[in-house]
């Protein structure tokens, strides 16, 4: 933008740039030296020159006073405000991967922190784009984020998905809003040779799941004359691309009613429509009737939200998901496979590993693990940022 403005500093204290040093990008407000430069002047995504103790600079970083997370680095050798120009080749760079990985436009187009756009998220949906903002930085930039976007990809609509709790963090108002275009009430997408229809402005997140897309596809091949079990469904990617894969049956548990009514209709535009139930409420519930019942599946899958939001959950989610796996041992056939997910960003692989050889052991069960996978190639992490590794997905053998 206009190189001649000099950007205010935000001084780190002493070794509290160790972490950016090592490629992490975020600044907590417990590590800034308030005493050389206050946080409290900054306007909520303002931008400043963040600079060690020694004054050696770090780079450009977006500021929140209000926020925990209080800078955000954006480049490591700029020295002057960033805008258009910045986000242009950021984004040209977000689109270059995505059309290499992919020959359809629906995908995550940007991913945040791991595109070097902070608290940036764009989804697509062939010619509609839904756009969440997480962070007052990326809010001040959000015209011409829209300006870009409309540029460089003409879609028919552009929707903000602004409603995630992520934002009070940052202290931004939660909405959803068209701000280009027209944007209708169900987008489609296509996955694996699947197509579904998703709600765009009220349904979770931004409209789909993309994260899960290659184990979904591995699960798939793996359902073939199967009995399947999608948990926490919502409007079917699991389940439908099973049928799809030539699963003999397959049932869907959640608690939505709108979702399930949309995985019926996805089961019909797939043409799998006499294969798939649906059973409505809590997926604890539902375990146990089915149970109780005497029901078996070769195939079952547990995507639940995340149990563990915040630290403080710790306890409780892993508890949650210690009970989930328990539950789905008991529907296992002799030789089964269980896809067990968590998208809980403070639950290590590791932990997800030991909750499900406990809940094997629990139940009497063999355990070989096929794979541990984890978000699709659309969703890439940041190796110095943990953060943004959330999703991991164990592919397991069941035996008796
Ligand atoms: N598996 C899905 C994504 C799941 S999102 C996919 O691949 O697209 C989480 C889903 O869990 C939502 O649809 C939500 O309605 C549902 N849900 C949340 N709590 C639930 C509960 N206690 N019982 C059943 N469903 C629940």
């Amino acid at each position: 933008m206009n190189s001649t403005t000099e950007l205010p500093r935000l001084q780190l204290r002493r070794n509290e740039d160790r972490r950016i040093r090592h490629g992490h990008q975020w600044v907590y407000s417990n590590e800034v030296d308030i005493a050389a430069t206050a946080l409290k002047p900054f306007a909520p995504g303002a931008q400043a020159l963040l600079v060690a103790a020694s004054g050696r600079a770090l780079g450009v970083a977006f500021v929140n006073p209000h926020s925990l997370i209080c800078a955000r680095l954006l480049d490591r050798c700029a020295t002057a405000a960033l805008g258009r120009e910045f986000l242009r080749e950021r984004l040209e760079a977000a689109l270059a991967l995505r059309e290499r990985l992919y020959d359809r436009p629906f995908y995550r187009l940007v991913y945040g922190d791991s595109d070097g756009l902070p608290g940036l998220i764009v989804d697509r949906y062939g010619a509609v784009l839904v756009v969440q903002i997480g962070t007052a930085g990326m809010e001040v930039l959000l015209e011409d984020v829209v300006a870009l976007l409309v540029e460089r990809l003409a879609p028919a609509g552009i929707l903000l998905r602004n409603d995630a709790s992520v934002r009070t963090m940052e202290q931004l108002p939660l909405y959803t809003r068209v701000a280009w275009g027209e944007v209708p009430d169900l987008l489609e997408l296509c996955e694996n040779g699947a197509r579904f229809l998703v709600a765009a402005g009220s349904g979770q997140k931004t409209g789909w799941f993309y994260d899960h897309r290659e184990s979904r596809a591995r699960v798939a091949a793996l359902a073939r004359g199967r009995r399947v079990l999608d948990v926490f469904s919502y409007v079917g990617g699991w389940g439908v691309q099973a049928a799809l894969g030539g699963a003999s049956a397959v049932c869907c548990i959640d608690s939505s009613q709108a979702a399930l009514e949309l995985a019926a209709r996805n089961a019909e535009l797939n043409g799998v429509a006499d294969r798939l139930t649906l059973r409505c409420g809590n997926a604890f519930d539902e375990l146990q009737a089915l149970s109780a019942a005497g029901e078996r599946f070769d195939v079952v899958v547990l995507d639940p939200p995340a149990f563990i939001k915040r630290r403080r959950d710790q306890k409780s989610g892993e508890s949650a998901y210690h009970r989930l796996n328990r539950a789905a041992m008991e529907l296992l056939a002799d030789d089964a496979i269980l896809v067990s997910a968590s998208c809980s960003m403070h639950l290590p692989e590791q932990s997800l590993l030991d909750i499900v050889r406990g809940a094997a052991h629990h139940a009497g069960r063999r355990l070989q693990i096929l794979g541990f996978a984890g978000q699709a190639s659309d969703h890439p992490v940041h190796p110095a940022i943990p953060e943004t590794r959330y999703l991991k997905t164990l592919i397991a053998r069941v035996q008796r």
